[in-house]
């Protein structure tokens, strides 16, 4: 099959044809219909500091891990449960299935998990990737497969939002209007929160907040963001999201943070950062770090794009060939207008 290969830290993917993906006894393979580019996947393929407790990426990798597909193949003892031609979304790892993580939704806890862009386990930037059983999930008839896409990052934003200790009526500011930051918004609007004020060094960026559920922007390469949280929501806000991850941000989201405020951190930061502990001491603040979802997650997520409860749909600015795909990353790695990227294999 067709991929878009690492070789080198930066380097552009390459289109080539790799080995196709094998189902193990609880596998299944699926046809990529449809996989966004995360911000994450362009900072991994730059090259990080080893010492983040971040694996490096190896050549000849094959990252992607926001997708949804078609199942094409099913291993043996998945024969029960998944059929060819379903239509799925699966988290992007593959767990023993038995452990207790592995039980409670969380294979990314388990010992033996295997993770994409490994030498094991080949990413959806491709035309076929291999998923878990234990981890796929059916999408309803309402659910296309751009939508499937996005449930890997809309969890993420639902994961962050469950670890605030959100309650209804309060006002929150976000920082970082991209993928992540929108998602943070419209599960906080979703579950109650009155302000939902969204800050962004790219204007274009921040004023797009308002179609996700945002109630406020702050262009913050101009205006004062604390003082515009106050002129906006009437006070300080309860919680603050960093959804940024580059150093100095948690810094700033401790300056803007009033007492006893509660700071959850969700940008992938993957450089050192230093920030200074006395100023969040005074404050008595409160730090959550929020990685990744649990499989009941993501199942909610589907749930509520069926129901059409969440606006999520608009986060898909463009879609993109494997042909055209290694262009499109290096594209993005300079923030633009766009928000979510969709590779769409079968597109010529
Ligand atoms: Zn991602
Ligand atoms: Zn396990």
């Amino acid at each position: 099959m067709k991929a878009a290969v690492f070789k080198q830290a930066g380097v552009p993917l390459v289109i080539e044809e790799v080995v196709d993906p094998e189902p193990g006894p609880d596998d299944l393979i699926l046809k990529v219909k449809a996989c966004g580019i995360c911000g994450t996947d362009l900072h991994w393929s730059q090259g990080i500091d080893s010492t983040a407790g971040w694996r490096d990426l190896v050549a000849n990798s094959v990252m992607g891990h926001e997708f949804s597909g078609e199942v094409v193949e099913v291993g043996k003892n998945a024969r029960a449960r998944f059929q060819t031609g379903e239509r799925v979304v699966a988290q992007p790892f593959i767990g023993c299935g038995s452990c207790a993580a592995c039980r409670a939704g969380r294979s990314y806890r388990c010992s033996t998990v295997i993770t994409r862009a490994s030498a094991n386990l080949t990413g959806a930037y491709a035309e076929y990737t291999r998923v878990g059983v234990a981890e796929t999930l059916r999408l309803p008839e309402a659910v296309n497969f751009h939508a499937g896409a996005l449930v890997e990052p809309l969890a993420v934003g639902l994961n962050a939002v469950k670890r605030a200790g959100l309650q209804a009526g309060d006002a929150v500011l976000i920082i970082g209007a991209g993928p992540v930051g929108l998602s943070v918004a419209l599960w906080c609007r979703f579950f109650g929160a009155r302000d939902v004020i969204v800050s962004d060094r790219v204007p274009e960026r921040s004023q797009r907040a308002a179609e996700f559920g945002a109630t406020g922007a702050i262009d913050a390469s101009t205006e004062d963001v604390s003082e515009r949280v106050r002129q906006l929501a009437g006070r300080a806000p309860a919680i603050i999201f960093d959804c940024v991850g580059i150093p100095g941000t948690l810094q700033l989201s401790v300056d803007q943070a009033p007492v006893d405020a509660h700071l959850v951190i969700v940008g992938l930061c993957m450089a050192a950062d230093t920030f200074f502990p006395a100023k969040a001491i005074i404050k008595e603040l409160h730090m959550t770090f929020a990685f990744v979802y649990s499989k009941e997650d993501f199942q909610f997520v589907v749930d509520m794009l069926a129901s059409e409860r969440i606006p999520a749909m608009a986060l898909v600015t463009s879609t993109v060939s494997l042909e055209n795909f290694p262009t499109k990353f290096e594209a993005m790695k300079n923030a633009g207008s766009d928000l979510k990227v969709m590779l769409e294999p079968e597109l010529l």
